[in-house]
């Protein structure tokens, strides 16, 4: 679960952070009111779960109470990347003089936690990664001993930062993982985290995600969930039990297990295609969680051919094949979909489906190569 902006924010204040004095809107007058009492200089930054609204137009520094109303006005009627914006942060405008990035999360192939910090911040992390891999620097955090002040240092002596800000740096870090820890969460960020003009370090944005398989043990995290705000395609997968994820690519793909899922996203990239999501629809799964998955995997416009693959063991293909024939029926949009279905009543399933004119498959690379043929053919047209 990502949270927004002023939530993290509030997050890490709890943790000695410093941020900037700040209030949420939810219209223009209330924002106007903030402005008055923040004194005017403020900036209004859209709260949206996702990043580069700076660049989409949804952060402006304005001088005065009524020009804070107006911008409101215009950033509260936007849409970020497809999400309307339904609220805003009005916080004191800062005077920067540096911009670093500081985030944790998981490290996998470590199995710990990872410190990254960069001199180049309020840009994209991962873009910094690609062109200037050297100007990033990480410390692995042994999850019993915590955050040791060395590795601060580390950190701070990597990104060349000012000796007077070590002390509030080190600080920041340890309060920084101290949140991360706490809140069982995958990733904490302050991007940019900046030195004012004054010298003091202060975190400008904030960014979380927390496992949503630990929000159980946080009722006050779970709570903060702003369900409006996230993509409408993952709030549906939530409620069929589907994990969804949303990708870049044009071959939608419907998969029965995560693992399975995950192969089939490469063998599509195997054959020179990129798929469009990660979708496990579970074990088990019935006509009404086929068409739900259907249904979400087509409500993204760039999908263009749709991989299905599913491997019969508790679920029974021929079950499957009526649920994606129910589902097509219900959904107006129509796109070509490659089926590869093995296991329980199999030769029943694939029946169903062939009679119904519709492509099937017996292996996993049979099904990648015609689903990436087809997505190229109708790229052409
Ligand atoms: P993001 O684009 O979604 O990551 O939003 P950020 O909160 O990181 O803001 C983007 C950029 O806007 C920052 O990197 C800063 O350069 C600028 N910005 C944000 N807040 C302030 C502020 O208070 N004063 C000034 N001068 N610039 C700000
Ligand atoms: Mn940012």
């Amino acid at each position: 679960m990502k949270l927004q902006e002023y939530q993290s924010k509030q997050i890490f204040a709890e943790h000695g952070i410093a941020i900037p004095k700040g209030r949420v809107a939810g219209t223009a007058r209330e924002a106007k009111t903030a402005a008055e009492e923040l004194g005017g200089r403020v900036v209004i930054k859209s709260q949206v779960l996702v990043g580069g609204r700076g660049k989409a137009g949804g952060i402006r520094l304005v001088k005065s109470a009524d020009e804070a109303e107006e911008v409101a006005t215009d950033i509260l009627g936007m849409k970020i990347k497809g999400l309307p914006v339904r609220k805003v942060l009005v916080d004191e405008a800062a005077d920067i003089s540096t911009e670093i990035y500081l985030g944790v999360t998981n490290d996998r192939a470590h199995r710990r936690p990872v410190i990254i910090a960069s001199a180049e911040g309020g840009v994209d992390i991962e873009e910094v990664a690609r062109s200037d891999p050297e100007k990033i620097f990480r410390v692995h955090v042994d999850p019993l001993l915590g955050l040791r002040e060395y590795q601060a240092r580390y950190l701070a002596t990597g990104i060349e930062l000012p000796r007077d800000q070590w002390r509030d740096f080190i600080s920041i870090a340890s309060g920084l993982y101290e949140a991360y820890v706490e809140s069982d969460a995958s990733l904490a960020e302050i991007n940019p985290l900046v030195i004012t003009k004054k010298g003091s370090l202060l975190a400008l944005d904030g960014k979380m995600v927390v496992d949503d398989n630990a929000l159980f043990r946080h009722p006050d995290l779970a709570e903060m969930r702003d369900i409006d705000a996230e993509e409408p395609a993952e709030r549906e997968a939530r409620k069929y039990g589907l994990s969804y994820v949303k990708l870049d690519g044009n071959i939608g793909c419907m998969v029965n297990g995560a693992g399975l899922a995950m192969a089939t996203m490469d063998v599509i990239h195997l054959y020179g295609g990129s798929p469009a999501n990660f979708l496990d629809i579970g074990g088990g799964a019935g006509p009404d969680k086929v068409q739900a998955a259907l249904e979400i995997i087509l409500s993204d416009p760039s999908v263009d051919t749709v991989l299905l693959n599913i491997f019969g063991g508790i679920t029974r293909c021929d079950d499957v094949a009526r649920g994606i024939l129910a589902a097509i029926d219900e959904i107006d949009r129509k796109v070509p979909m490659v089926t590869r279905l093995v296991g329980t009543n199999e030769v029943e399933g694939r029946k169903l489906l062939s009679d119904a004119d519709m492509l099937t498959a017996s292996s996993l690379a049979e099904a990648a190569q015609k689903a990436v043929e087809v997505a190229k053919e109708i790229k052409v047209r």
